[in-house]
């Protein structure tokens, strides 16, 4: 039997997505052209915030406010259904100067964000500098790369069909109106609906059917170091570089935001670049082991809102994708609006802004 829906990429949107759908009875395959969760939501660092909200429109905070809403619930059932522990966790983050304070402190006063100004090593004493800085204690961050692993045993559990090195090549319709089939190696795969989730790559999959779509590979370069625990304790930002500690030591340190088309390979200009900004803003880096150099592809898209709903034209297609700097905090409510937009339920938020129009 065909299932109700076919969702084409297994990332961390696609595969809420599933899980979403699957907990509400629906039949659902998730179509993975690699490994699930290996590209963008594998390589993303894990905030759960944009990174200055105050420099984004307000249609991306509400997204990601009912994205981090949602997390603790979110992360406590994928640990305990999967077993596997997505850590989770409240660190806070300490923005170093320049900051826009008048920007920040209305921004957050706004938003009912709790924020202060403290010396920057009264909070981390191992930071080169002690400027008087930007705490924010509600930030919190989670481990992607275990999120993935937590939602992809989860939605298996939920009875998601996940089929793993499957690339979908087409999307074909059999009017201007309605998705026939896809195309893959396995043969042609039907659904009553299709669900577009490839992240950097939903444009390209669709071809055709959304040709002026603005959505782009944006690749993002990371390093990981390994220090010991609790040498950095909380989430530092300055001037665009972050660093994110783990429960284990690992630290973080990124990132870019390039346009280099899908070329995903990483450079060594950037590597010295996020080594000297890293080290510069933490020297205690300089004595530990760099243990990685990455990079990831992230669903560019303009002013950072994603789509998420049906097609303009096509009746049984829909986007959740575009997520770019923000999808694993957005995740769960992307995931939400989708189910409840196709269950024709009320939305918590207002989602016109997401809509799919620019095709
Ligand atoms: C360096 C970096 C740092 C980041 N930091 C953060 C952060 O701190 N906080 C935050 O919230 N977000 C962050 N992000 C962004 C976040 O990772 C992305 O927005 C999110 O992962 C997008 O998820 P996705 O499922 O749409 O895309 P992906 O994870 O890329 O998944 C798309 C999937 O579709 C599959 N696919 C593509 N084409 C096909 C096809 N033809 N057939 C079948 N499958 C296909 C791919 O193989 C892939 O697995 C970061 C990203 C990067 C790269």
């Amino acid at each position: 039997m065909n299932p109700d829906f076919l969702i084409i990429g297994g990332g961390v949107i696609g595969l809420s997505s599933a899980l979403e759908l699957a907990r509400e009875g629906a039949r659902v395959t998730v179509l993975e052209r690699g490994v699930a969760g290996a590209e963008s939501s594998w390589a993303g660092g894990g905030i759960l915030s944009p990174l200055l909200p105050w420099d984004y429109p307000d249609t991306v905070s509400r997204l990601c406010d009912l994205g981090v809403e949602l997390y603790p619930h979110w992360s406590a059932r994928l640990t305990s259904s999967s077993g596997i522990d997505p850590e989770f966790r409240v660190s806070g983050m300490l923005v170093l100067p320049p900051v826009d304070d008048i920007a920040a402190g209305r921004w957050c006063a706004q938003h009912g964000w709790r924020h202060a100004r403290e010396h920057a090593q009264a909070r981390v004493p191992a930071l080169a500098e002690n400027s008087p800085a930007l705490w924010l204690p509600d930030v919190a961050q989670v481990r992607n790369p275990r999120l993935v692993q937590a939602l992809r045993v989860t939605a298996l559990d939920a009875g998601v069909n996940l089929l793993e090195g499957v690339e979908v090549t087409q999307v074909a319709r059999a009017s201007p109106a309605h998705i026939d089939y896809l195309d893959t190696p396995r043969g042609k795969l039907q659904a009553s609906a299709y669900v577009i989730a490839a992240g950097a790559w939903s444009q390209s999959v669709l071809g055709n059917i959304a040709p002026h779509w603005p959505i782009k590979p944006m690749r993002g370069q990371m390093l990981l170091f390994k220090a010991a625990p609790n040498l950095l304790p909380h989430i530092v930002y300055r001037q665009g570089i972050y660093l994110i500690p783990r429960r284990d030591g690992h630290i973080l340190a990124g990132s870019t935001v390039e346009d280099a088309g899908f070329d995903k390979s990483t450079t060594e200009t950037v590597k010295r670049m996020l080594y000297n900004a890293a080290t510069n803003i933490l020297p205690a880096l300089q004595s530990v082991p760099l243990v990685q150099h990455w990079s990831g592809l992230r669903p560019g898209s303009p002013d950072n809102i994603p789509t998420i709903g049906r097609h303009p034209l096509v009746e049984n297609l829909y986007a959740n994708t575009g997520h770019f700097r923000y999808g694993v905090t957005m995740a769960p409510a992307s995931a939400q609006i989708l189910a409840d937009l196709i269950a024709g339920r009320p939305q918590t938020l207002d989602v016109a802004p997401y809509r799919w129009t620019a095709m």
